[in-house]
Parts: structure tokens; C-alpha cells; sequence
């Protein structure tokens, strides 16, 4: 009998060989993490070093009021809208690419209302044991940096406020607590101190949490080190060696690494691994920008501004702004007006902290881009890759790879150890993007 075999309940595709993770992001690193501590043999490579993907530069909301998918009603109009305006919150820029175009037309069918429930309701499910799990984390010596000062949502209108609340008070269903109204006029800014006086409606959502994102990969990561997981940092995935059905080894540029099983979570790289394995995925980047910047007051909340689609947060001492979702091909270009959005829908809600966009340069830290992997329907895979026995995905996380981080390490670890596929993993299997 095997290390891994003898672990609590593993009847799955484990054996001698390590379990093999490809991608060390928030996706990779919380498998990782849950595989080890069950006992089962893990091994990480990562092409660049733990944590350098768009698990960086985040926002670092873990939250649940925020779980719906970006496919919604009325969201392809307002993208339509975009083209041309690079200043807009969601911007479109039309590729030339028939995989670009298939994509937006099966997010176009994603779009109806029925499709929206089902998906907010399949990621409410599986996020319902988020709390848990970084409570479980912290517990067991990672230091999630998870801090729980809820969300406040601020609106220039009052009526825009009241849509959005009524909107998720439905989507919410009593999951988890929401407030009953906003609060409007003056009273509206005293929710949280950074907020102007152009704020005329606000609500709080309480114990949504946020986490310092670049610190909670160094601590998986050493967590890792600590449960004796190999990390190969710098080392690329190339490819697989497989034999009827089954992988039996990951090919990198330094060389094979024989595995049990391999889990891609390689983010935006994942299609090109998924596509050797004859299986890719149609994963398009929603490309998000954030900086940060020194503010005084500096907001205590997590802060969303409704109508700019922008969002705030107190991360390691400074306050991190982000916002855009830029569809523009699977690239890291940084487009510096799209900072400058950034920053001017922030203006609005949390007062002129700089009067010049040329002043930028010198008044922010850390411009940042990063590609959020984005599926059609805006529901992540985490699931066995069709037709290979123990070869796995977790990506397409989108706009909750943080938050959802941990829950899909979990279940997908409990799937790999077992052989099979929790309840909560059924919305997102693979085949639901294959036809
Ligand atoms: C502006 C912005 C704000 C956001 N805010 C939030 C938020 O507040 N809350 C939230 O939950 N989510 C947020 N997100 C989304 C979140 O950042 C992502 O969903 C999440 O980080 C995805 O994690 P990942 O592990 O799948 O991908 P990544 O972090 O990109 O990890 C994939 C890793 O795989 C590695 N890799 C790729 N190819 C290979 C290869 N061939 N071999 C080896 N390694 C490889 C990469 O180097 C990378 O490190 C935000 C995103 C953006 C852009």
C-alpha cells in the first residue's frame, strides 16, 4: 500500500507517484494544500514563482454577496456600449479571432435571466463553506491575513442603489444576511469615512472579508513547505505523457516529472496544457487593472462604487483601487488610460485625491494588470478532464478566484483522493463547454 493510498478515504486515481499541480495561484496552491494535509504526495511547479499571476494584484475580496457570474441580463448591451471607449468599465475591443467571436456568442447565451440563477446558485452553493475553510486555514497555522470588516456599496443615486440592493437581497435568499435599505443623503458617506460627500445612497454589508493576496500565497506556500510538498518554481509545463487515459508523467523544460495524477490550474495558461490533452478550453481574459495609493482618510471597508463598476480595499496597510474588465485577448498589456479610469471613477466616490491624471505617476504604487480566466458562462471548471482518468482542471474562477480559492482546493482534493465527484462540483464539470 501506498503514502498515498493510505490516506483517509483515498480510493481514487493516487498512487506512488506524486499528485501533480500545475500553477502555483490561489487555485493550484489551495489543492495543493488540501492533498497534502490528507496525506496525499503532492508536487507543485509553478513557471514563474508562487503567487506571480493574477493571484497578486487583486482586489482580495472574499465575499458572498458578490457570487454571480459576469453573463447577465442586459451585460451584452452594456458591453456593446463599450466599444470604442476605452474608459468604460467593461470595454470590448473586437478581435479578429473566431474563438474570440465563438466565446461571445456562447457568453451571449449565457446571458438570459434562467441561466444567471442557475449559475449564482451553483456558485452560493459551492461558496457556502468559504467562511469555513479560511477560518479552518488560520486554524491550522496558515496566516490567511482574512480580516472581516464587510463590504459597503456606494452609489451617486439613490434609485441606482435600491436596484442593486433589491437585486441581491434576491440573489441572496436568505443565505446569508443582507441589509433591508440604504441608507440615502448626507448619512450615506458616514458608512465609511474615505467616502465623499458626492455619495447619496450606501449600504453595508457586514462580515464580508478581504485578504492581503500576495501574503496569503506566501503563506500556502509555506504552508506547503511545512507539509513537505516539492515546489518547483520557474519551471514551465510543456506537455503530458500519457498512456491510455492516464497521465503518467508531466513534461517540463527541465525535464519529466512522473505523477499519480495532475491537476491543471495554470490560470490563462491553462487551455494551451488542457489542449494536449485533447480537451481545450474556451478561456478568454478579463483583463482588471488596480494600483495602490496612500489616502487620507483611508476606507476601513472593502468598498464597491455601483455605478463605476470600481472597487477599494484596505490591503497591507495602504488602499488598493481596481476595477475594469478589459475583453481584449489573452494578453498583459498594461493600457495606462485604462488606470486612469480607474482612478477617475474612484474620484467620484472617495473625493478628488489627485486633480491631474499626469499626477498619477508619482501618487500611485504597483500599477498592475492581470488577466482574469474567464469561461463563457462565467462558471469556473473543476473537474476530471475528459477522457483521462486522473488528469484534473480547476480554473476560470473569473472575478472569485480568491474567495472560491480554498472551497475548490477542498472539494477538488476530496474528488482526487476518492474518485468521486462531490455534489457541489456538478455545475461546474467540463463537458457543459464541450458541444
Ligand atoms: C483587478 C482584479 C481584481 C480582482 N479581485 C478579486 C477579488 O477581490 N476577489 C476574488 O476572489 N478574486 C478577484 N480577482 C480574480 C482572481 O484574481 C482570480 O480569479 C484568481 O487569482 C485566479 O487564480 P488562479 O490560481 O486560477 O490563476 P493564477 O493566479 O493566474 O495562477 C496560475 C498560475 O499558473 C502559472 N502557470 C501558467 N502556465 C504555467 C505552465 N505552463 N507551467 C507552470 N505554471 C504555469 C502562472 O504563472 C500562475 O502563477 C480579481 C482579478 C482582477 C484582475
Amino acid at each position: 500500500m501506498t503514502a498515498a493510498s493510505t490516506a483517509a478515504g483515498t480510493t481514487g486515481p493516487v498512487g506512488d507517484h506524486p499528485v501533480v499541480v500545475v500553477g502555483g495561484g490561489v487555485v493550484g496552491l489551495c489543492t495543493a494544500y488540501y492533498l497534502a494535509v490528507a496525506g496525499v504526495p503532492v508536487e507543485v511547479v509553478e513557471r514563474r514563482g508562487l503567487g506571480s499571476g493574477v493571484s497578486r494584484g487583486n482586489a482580495g475580496w472574499v465575499c458572498l454577496s458578490h457570487s454571480t457570474p459576469v453573463p447577465a441580463p442586459g451585460v451584452v448591451r452594456y458591453a456593446l456600449r463599450s466599444l470604442g471607449r476605452p474608459d468604460s468599465p467593461l470595454y470590448l475591443r473586437p478581435l479578429p479571432d473566431p474563438a474570440f467571436v465563438r466565446w461571445l456568442w456562447r457568453f451571449w447565451r449565457s446571458s438570459t435571466p434562467a441561466a444567471f440563477r442557475r449559475g449564482y446558485a451553483a456558485i452560493a452553493e459551492l461558496n457556502q463553506d468559504t467562511f469555513d475553510l479560511f477560518d479552518g486555514l488560520r486554524e491550522a497555522g496558515v496566516d490567511t491575513t482574512l480580516t472581516r470588516p464587510g463590504m459597503v456599496h456606494a452609489f451617486l443615486s439613490a434609485t441606482e442603489a435600491r436596484h442593486h440592493l433589491a437585486v441581491q437581497r434576491e440573489m441572496a435568499d436568505g443565505r446569508y444576511p443582507m441589509p433591508d435599505d440604504v441608507t440615502t443623503g448626507p448619512d450615506a458617506r458616514l458608512l465609511d469615512d474615505a467616502l465623499s460627500s458626492r455619495v447619496r445612497a450606501a449600504y453595508l454589508v457586514e462580515g464580508e472579508g478581504v485578504v492581503d493576496p500576495e501574503a496569503f500565497a506566501r503563506a500556502l506556500g509555506e504552508a506547503l513547505a511545512t507539509l513537505g510538498v516539492k515546489v518547483h518554481e520557474n519551471a514551465e509545463a510543456t506537455g503530458f505523457r500519457s498512456s491510455g487515459g492516464r497521465v503518467t508523467a508531466l513534461r517540463t523544460a527541465q525535464g519529466e516529472i512522473p505523477c499519480s495524477a495532475v491537476v491543471v490550474a495554470a490560470g490563462m495558461r491553462s487551455p494551451g496544457l488542457l489542449r494536449d490533452l485533447g480537451s481545450p478550453l474556451p478561456l478568454q481574459a478579463g483583463k482588471g487593472y488596480s494600483f495602490s495609493v496612500d489616502l487620507d482618510p483611508a476606507p476601513r471597508h472593502t468598498l464597491y462604487f455601483g455605478e463605476r463598476r470600481a472597487v477599494a480595499s484596505p490591503i497591507g496597510g495602504t488602499t488598493r483601487i481596481g476595477g475594469t474588465m478589459e475583453l481584449s485577448g489573452n494578453n498583459n498589456r498594461l493600457d495606462w488610460r485604462r488606470i486612469v479610469a480607474v482612478a477617475l471613477a474612484s474620484r467620484h466616490y472617495l473625493g478628488r485625491w489627485f486633480d491631474d491624471p499626469d499626477d498619477l505617476v508619482s501618487l500611485i504604487r504597483d500599477p498592475w494588470v492581470g488577466g482574469r480566466p474567464f469561461l463563457p458562462d462565467g462558471l469556473p471548471v473543476i473537474d476530471r478532464v475528459p477522457g483521462h482518468e486522473n488528469a484534473f482542471a480547476a480554473t476560470g474562477h473569473g472575478m472569485l478566484g480568491v474567495t472560491l480559492g480554498p472551497v475548490t482546493g477542498r472539494r477538488l482534493a476530496e474528488y482526487i483522493r476518492t474518485g468521486r465527484r462531490p455534489e457541489a462540483l456538478a455545475p461546474f464539470r467540463f463537458d457543459r463547454l464541450l458541444s
